[in-house]
């Protein structure tokens, strides 16, 4: 009787086994099948930023920063992107209107074909960075969101390692530039932007209120090597770190006599868009200097990091002005950063996400996944 009972029993158990199986094997097809039925959908639309205070560089000053916001849907979950671009760099809400209606992001129903899908968003049309980064970074929240990782935990960076961020303080008369530094009373490092017959000054009247360390923009500004470097002597003096794009970033050798004679270490900005521009710097400057708007996206801006790692050249991670989302993707790679220059958000009123901090002057990151940013 015993034994028949347990037959019973464990029939009973092998056939409850088999419909939870069955079920179970039913709504993982169904989900796949669902999956599978989906296609990427893009959105986007034209925002614009309005910045804090007047953005005063070397050649325009400008109050508001056009940005396009792309959201990528794929069943019920949404990536978000931005393209952010300033007037001098020529994209326009119209231009990346035009390059974005191209994009038929419908063709592809697996989001996880990073590779393939971002190959082909390079294919659209030349050029379009911003652009091109606006629908990289959503596709990758929108992967990471999948996952269910943040990216710099996907790409294996520690969040503890992130640097501090800059703060930049603009060009202008001596009261209000004392009065901005004592504002960004919160950042361990400040970015000044230089290439004036008013750089001394500008250093001076910091140096006045202030000891904190100061990194400098010079944005091409510097026309002969000697006056440059007798420049950076004194720049190391006040306590300046590193100084970014030194002389015009088609002249290759003095920057490279520059790197090779400076004190202080230089930054290739201007002079280092894309992958192929790394190997370009190595021998001229002593780092690049990544943004993603200038390179495309998440997935360029990594793969220069890892190649500027294995040649040597140190890495800052920048951007332009931006809300927290565009911020919060180029932050993912910030671990990896010796600098960082992510303020883009602090310098908006009119930021839509919520997502990397900046805690006591360092960059803090979120732990949702994707880019780890919410709708405010
Ligand atoms: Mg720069």
């Amino acid at each position: 009787m015993d034994s028949r009972r347990d037959f019973i029993k464990k029939a009973s158990l092998l056939a409850g086994a088999a419909v939870v199986a069955g079920n179970g094997a039913s709504i993982t097809k169904f989900a796949i099948n669902k999956m599978n039925s989906n296609k990427l959908k893009l959105s986007f639309r034209p925002y614009t930023l309005e910045l804090k205070h007047v953005f005063t560089l070397a050649t325009s000053s400008r109050t508001t920063t056009p940005v396009m916001l792309t959201e990528i849907q794929f069943g019920d979950v949404t990536g978000y992107g931005e393209a952010s671009m300033p007037p001098y760099l020529g994209e326009s809400h119209e231009t990346a209107t035009a390059f974005l209606s191209k994009v038929k992001l419908d063709q592809f129903s697996d989001p996880f074909k990073l590779e393939e899908i971002v190959d082909y968003i390079d294919t659209v049309d030349t050029g379009n960075y911003a652009a091109k980064a606006s629908v990289d970074i959503a596709l990758h929240d929108l992967v990471g969101k999948l996952i269910g990782q943040p990216w710099y935990k996907i790409w294996g960076y520690d969040p503890a390692k992130t640097p501090n961020t800059s703060f930049t303080i603009g060009i202008d008369k001596p009261e209000v530039v004392k009065e901005k530094v004592r504002e960004a009373a919160e950042y361990k490092i400040l970015k000044v932007k230089l290439g004036r017959d008013t750089d001394k000054e500008m250093i001076e009247t910091i140096r006045s209120v202030t000891d904190k360390p100061i990194c400098v923009d010079v944005n091409q500004g510097w026309k002969d090597k000697q006056a440059a470097l007798d420049m950076i002597h004194w720049l190391k003096e006040k306590g300046v770190v590193f100084v970014e794009q030194p002389m015009d970033k088609k002249n290759l050798d003095d920057n490279a006599w520059l790197t090779q004679n400076s004190p202080l270490p230089t930054i290739g900005d201007e002079a280092v868009q894309g992958l192929a521009d790394v190997l370009k710097a190595k021998g001229v400057y002593s780092g690049i200097n990544i943004k993603l708007m200038k390179c495309g996206g998440m997935r360029t801006a990594n793969k220069m990091v890892s190649l500027a790692d294995g040649l040597g050249l140190k890495v800052m991670i920048g951007c332009m002005t931006e809300t927290s989302c565009a911020i919060s993707a180029a932050a993912q790679l910030s671990p990896m950063a010796l600098w960082a220059d992510l303020d883009g958000a602090l310098l908006i009123s009119n930021d839509i996400y919520k997502g990397t901090t900046i805690t006591d002057g360092k960059v803090t990151l979120s732990s949702l996944p994707g880019i780890g940013i919410e709708k405010i």
